[in-house]
């Protein structure tokens, strides 16, 4: 499947040619942080199934964790695919920036414990305090 995505100012632009694996609203507070929102939700993906089509010289990087790098926009600001420099063969991709449909839809909320306390989870979707184990969802799903 080829599925398209673009930050808000339109300067970059991206492309998934593959499959995704399995997707994750994140209620982490680094999530939390990085969108403005009460999660992120994020789908797991082969490094080597994503490409930037334009824009790639407008891509900022802020490494949120020792291992982790979170990509956005240096113009308009939106996160952007993170990066594991322990396991460079798996991209976290948000949602949010995406301009078609991926034909998934989340199977859990993790890191529930930090979830924003003016957010009530409403869905029927497991929760899980911390990230989950990467058999749950086919590839790993820490933040
Ligand atoms: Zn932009
Ligand atoms: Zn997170």
């Amino acid at each position: 499947m080829n599925v398209r995505g673009s930050c808000l100012c339109g300067g970059i632009r991206y492309e998934v040619d593959g499959a995704f694996g399995g997707v994750v609203n994140c209620h982490c507070s680094m999530c939390r942080k990085a969108t403005g929102a009460a999660f992120r939700t994020r789908a797991a993906i082969p490094t080597a199934a994503f490409c930037w089509l334009t824009g790639e010289d407008l891509v900022s990087k802020y490494n949120s964790s020792p291992n982790e790098t979170r990509a956005f926009c240096r113009v308009c600001g939106p996160t952007l695919p993170t990066f594991f420099s322990d396991r460079p063969d798996e991209l976290g991709l948000p949602l949010g920036t995406l301009d078609d449909d991926p034909g998934i839809r989340p199977s859990a909320h993790v890191w529930v414990d930090s979830k924003a306390p003016w957010w009530d989870i409403t869905d029927a979707l497991p929760q899980h305090s911390e990230g989950i184990q990467p058999a749950s969802i086919g590839l790993r799903s820490t933040p």
